[in-house]
């Protein structure tokens, strides 16, 4: 987001003795005299329009910072001022400079009755009966529980009942495909055949060739008196998207062997012109029974795989809900 400057508008504060408005660079008030104190409110007079300051002077010194409080005996002067224009004080030594930034509130806005906050009812403190806490103990126990017995895994013998392999492999062909992206994401080697502007992301900065997006004006102290007009800006960003065809290895056919041995082998290929052989893939199961039970182990390793001798005896690592984490053979 970035902070924009429409202008400058004048301020006042109130006079907490007498209560006259003064204007905000005015540091004593106008008709008692007192001076502005240190934590005095500056407030906007205008509402419906803003009237802009257009005084050259006015605006220099509302640029140039914040005034600064006498760390002796607390007059407000201007940023620019080195000495108290009262007690002659050192201003560099400790001097406060005055809040900046914050919104400024309009005068009717300050003259508001002060709406009192609603207090939110105090709640019924809430005391867990015995039984309840019982029920909810014994819940997390069996939960926990659960959790280990499906954790929890049993190591059985079962022999080989049966076998099964399965191996691809992928057949690419260098062809014409089409695509789209941004105008800088395009590969070198594509052929552009179109592009349209649309939205591409939101900048908090200003760009070249973005779209400003603004919120309502409104006032900020600048610390000496007078307010800054400002709005909050997003910028836009529209871009290029192209739509492009180029050449690439595109993966046209997968060619898969299976059998139900201990000869696993690879698809025979046959490439045509412009073709290549792509990535392979290899699956081997197994099936176990014991007396009670049949169970299965998928894997991708055929070392382990030709060792499984159908009415070979191993042993089979297994959870709680029968699935075969590993396997190994036994001796
Ligand atoms: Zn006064
Ligand atoms: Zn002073």
């Amino acid at each position: 987001m970035t902070r924009k400057s429409l202008g400058f508008v004048p301020l006042i504060w109130q006079c907490a003795y007498c209560s006259t408005q003064n204007p905000g660079p005015i540091k004593s008030c106008t008709k008692c005299g007192a001076p502005q104190p240190e934590d005095v409110e500056f407030l906007q007079i205008d509402e419906e329009r803003f009237n802009f300051i257009k005084d050259e002077a006015l605006i220099r010194m509302a640029k140039a910072g914040p005034d600064i409080h006498c760390p002796f005996c607390g007059t407000r002067n201007l940023s620019t001022a080195e000495v108290c224009k009262k007690c002659g004080g050192d201003l560099s030594w400790d001097g406060k400079e005055r809040p900046t930034g914050q919104r400024v509130r309009t005068v009717a806005e300050a003259q508001a009755p002060q709406t009192p906050v609603p207090q939110a009812p105090a709640k019924p403190s809430r005391k867990v009966s015995p039984i309840l806490l019982v029920i909810i103990l014994a819940v997390i126990a069996g939960c926990v529980i659960l959790l280990v017995m499906l954790l929890r895994t049993d190591d059985l013998t079962a022999t080989v009942s049966a076998v099964q392999w399965e191996r691809s492999i992928a057949i690419e062909a260098y062809t014409s495909i089409t695509d789209s992206d941004w105008w800088d994401e395009v590969p070198d080697s594509a052929q552009v055949t179109g592009c349209s502007t649309v939205y591409r992301f939101t900048s908090a900065e200003p760009r070249v060739n973005a779209t400003e997006v603004c919120g309502e004006p409104y006032v900020v102290d600048t610390g000496t008196g007078v307010g800054e007009v400002v709005q909050d800006c997003t910028y836009e960003v529209y871009d290029d998207y192209c739509e492009y065809t180029m050449m690439a290895w595109v993966v046209v056919e997968t060619v898969t062997d299976s059998g139900r041995d201990l000869a696993p082998a690879w698809p025979a290929l046959d490439l045509g012109p412009d073709q290549r052989e792509g990535a392979r893939s290899e699956t081997y199961v197994i099936n176990f029974r014991n007396e009670s039970e049949s169970y299965r182990y998928t894997t991708s390793s055929v070392q382990l795989f030709l060792q499984a001798e159908v009415g070979s005896r191993w042993t089979l690592e297994v959870n709680q809900l029968g699935g075969v984490q590993s396997i190994e053979p036994y001796n």
